[in-house]
């Protein structure tokens, strides 16, 4: 395995995702690293946990891409009294840099949200938004439900909830990973059917229920996670000396009860303890 300059990863992850397509409260680009340093194995992840650093030193990790920033926070202080400064001196002490491009990743020509328009096979693409932040567009196939819509997204992103008239007509849809339920009044001004968010706030959702616009909630997680092997695979294929993959330790930290499997698991328990007859 060649190993090549951390710079010449930022060089190339800074032109796919400039900061000029990040918002002005973002923090995106190199937040951890020697320009200096050499790499030959990246991490990408949706989010930087005391988990996922355990995981990147464990596999020798040189760079690990977070789609969130960390840190995020202007901090004063880095020291192993708080969880944060206990990950950010593993990680330095470890020669572990930290890439994140975040909101310009969500707003990229093939970034996030695109992934989504095309997940819905969504025609006519064009961001949401003046600052080109999420995605509008009309379903190439007419005449599907809301219903219809849900099962595409719980097939390819999990269960979500939603909010609106099951048997609505969907032709145009909006889109907007991770927390963007500010963007309901934009999405109700172009005329969207159904406004597909990570997730949103209970009164936002109320207001887009008064503008008749429906809503697809897969949550923050389920809404992003899934870019996260696109990215390693698109920088494994720029990068083809070096190895590049998604973590497999992060997890949506949001669990869904299910009751059904949890019958089913008593049973088997049940079943297990009752004397053979
Ligand atoms: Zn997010």
């Amino acid at each position: 395995m060649n190993r090549i300059d951390l710079k010449s990863v930022v060089t190339y992850l800074d032109t796919e995702y400039p900061v000029m397509l990040a918002e002005s409260w973002d923090n995106v680009g190199l937040l951890v690293g020697d320009f200096s340093a050499a790499v030959g194995v990246i991490m990408t992840c949706l989010t930087i946990t005391p988990e996922v650093c355990e995981e990147s030193v464990a596999k020798k990790v040189d760079l690990i891409v977070s789609h969130h920033p960390f840190p995020f926070q202007a901090i004063k202080r880095i020291t192993s009294q708080t969880v944060e400064g206990s990950m950010l001196l593993r990680l330095i002490s470890h020669g572990i840099a930290v890439y994140s491009p975040h909101t310009a990743h969500d707003s990229a020509k093939d970034g996030v949200n695109q992934q989504l328009a095309a997940i819905l096979e969504l025609s006519d693409v064009t961001p949401l938004n003046a600052n080109n932040s999420g995605r509008i567009g009309n379903r190439k196939q007419s005449g599907t439900l809301l219903s219809g819509v849900l099962q595409i997204i719980e097939r390819r992103l999990g269960a979500c909830s939603y909010v609106g008239e099951i048997n609505k007509p969907i032709n145009r849809i909006a889109i907007g990973c991770g927390s963007a339920d500010d963007f309901i009044d934009e999405a109700s001004k172009q005329g969207a059917d159904v406004l597909l968010l990570g997730e949103a706030r209970f009164h936002a959702c109320l207001r887009a229920q008064s503008l008749q616009l429906a809503l697809i909630l897969p949550g923050h997680f389920a809404s992003e996670h899934f870019a996260m092997k696109t990215l390693a695979q698109k920088i494994a294929t720029q990068f083809p000396t070096i190895s590049c993959f998604p973590s497999e330790s992060e997890q949506d930290v949001i669990k869904r009860y299910d009751n059904t499997s949890e019958m089913t698991s008593k049973k088997c328990e049940q079943l297990k303890s009752s004397p053979p007859c």
